[in-house]
């Protein structure tokens, strides 16, 4: 099919009609995967990568032709892990979704700016919010959105204030129904829930699989849904080609998660020897966060319970990244940013460099993030993506400083992002 589509592209190029002609000459390539670079030259045709080549490409006729100046290219930028919704200063937690939405913009506005031309919003944002990103009505990275999350009562998306009565039994809270959560006790309130996010244009589900920080009724060592209810999430999503993430610290709840279907383990952090081996065993993935952890312990909007909470589960951190690497799981790049405070990004990447290589840290924000949002099967629109490979999507960008030894020029975007590449749209060139 791709091949096909190449083709078509390269007979519009030898007519020398095209308008969406993009070449790119002498960059040195990051591919997504191999830490060593190519010097070459990049042919893009709409929104498609249509030639990499080490040999000088002849521009098309009516081509814009950019000089990458021996700079180093890599695929666009994904993060796994964001809430788009809950970017309200704390206290605001419980405003009305149409204010959330408004400061979604200004989020999604900084990450493209940052060079993520994707990401995978893991729970709360209303699927109409990521199909005006995806459209181009509004400027951001393409969205792929998980709905409201599914949360038990007392469960990590229970967000109720103590007074409120259950939605299910008495009338529903806006964060509750419309935005954060959807509570969901038994397998058939599963059921509901996640048919209700793919009616809604959920590319994958979202499940509070265990204890978690911020919520205010749930210990981290509680485990959230039953074996029955989380078989059953798991099977509406398959049911529609997807699967499902959950949020998770510990090792008995990422066990119980990944031996009932759970494909993708958000955070983590308190998991051990066996659990690591069971997510390789089983093909799931961990997705963590390294950043968010430090920062919630020193968060003035966090109670008592909550601070306890973030060591807790702070303590583990080390032990994930020596098993993550241990079992070689698959891991992307994440954040886990709320209550706007987002302009963090870019330390996410220098906190994973100390673990991890640079070349690896680049390989977690591009080729393996495309590898875990690929898990959408034909719920994702979008082709693929996170890898410069001929007939995958252009996602491009050029980076002034040299990023392969020293991430931390990823902290001046402006600076730094000769170009932002989406989907073959030039969003910036500054060379
Ligand atoms: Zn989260």
């Amino acid at each position: 099919m791709s091949r096909i589509f190449i083709a078509i592209c390269i007979s519009l190029v030898s007519l020398g009609a095209h308008a969406g002609t993009v070449l790119i000459e002498d960059v040195r390539i990051f591919n997504g995967v191999d830490e060593k670079l190519m010097s070459g030259n990049i042919l893009v045709v709409d929104d498609l990568i249509a030639e990499v080549s080490s040999d000088p490409i002849a521009a098309p006729e009516g081509a814009t032709v950019i000089d990458g100046k021996n700079r180093i290219l890599t695929p666009g930028f994904i993060d796994l892990h964001v809430h788009l919704n809950l970017q309200m200063p704390a206290q605001l937690m419980r405003e009305h979704g149409t204010a959330a939405g408004a400061r979604s913009v200004e989020m999604a506005k900084f990450y493209l700016d940052n060079g993520f031309t994707t990401i995978r919003d893991a729970g709360g944002t209303h699927p109409d919010l990521a199909r005006a990103f995806n459209s181009g009505d509004l400027y951001g990275p393409r969205v792929f959105p998980s709905g409201a999350t599914v949360s038990q009562t007392a469960g990590h998306g229970d967000f109720r204030m103590p007074h409120e009565a259950n939605p299910l039994h008495a009338h529903t809270s806006p964060l509750l129904a419309g935005d954060f959560s959807i509570l969901a006790d038994g397998v058939d309130a599963h059921l509901i829930a996640v048919r209700e996010n793919l009616k809604n244009g959920a590319t994958q589900i979202k499940i509070m699989g265990g204890g978690g920080v911020m919520s205010d009724y749930d210990p981290i060592h509680s485990l959230q849904p039953s074996p029955a209810e989380i078989r059953a999430a798991v099977q509406a999503a398959s049911d529609w080609g997807t699967y499902v993430l959950a949020h998770a610290y510990t090792a008995e709840a990422i066990t119980r998660l990944v031996e009932n279907g759970v494909k993708s383990i958000e955070h983590g952090l308190l998991i051990d020897d066996d659990a690591a081996r069971l997510v390789k065993e089983k093909g799931a993935v961990i997705s963590t966060q390294l950043y968010i952890f430090r920062q919630l312990l020193g968060g003035e909007y966090m109670t008592d319970f909550q601070k306890e909470k973030a060591a807790q589960v702070q303590a583990g951190q080390e032990n994930l990244i020596d098993l993550i690497k241990k079992y070689d799981i698959t891991t992307g790049f994440s954040t886990d940013f709320i209550f706007g405070e987002y302009a963090a990004l870019p330390l996410e990447f220098t906190e994973r460099a100390i673990f991890w290589s640079n070349a690896e840290v680049l390989n977690q924000a591009t080729a393996q993030g495309g590898e875990i949002i690929r898990m959408a099967g034909k719920l994702n629109r979008h082709g693929r993506f996170g890898e410069v490979r001929e007939g995958w999507v252009a996602d491009l960008l050029i980076h002034e400083s040299e990023i392969l030894e020293d991430l931390s020029g990823l902290g001046d975007p402006e600076a730094n992002l000769a170009l932002i590449m989406k989907a073959g749209e030039i969003i910036k060139v500054k060379l």
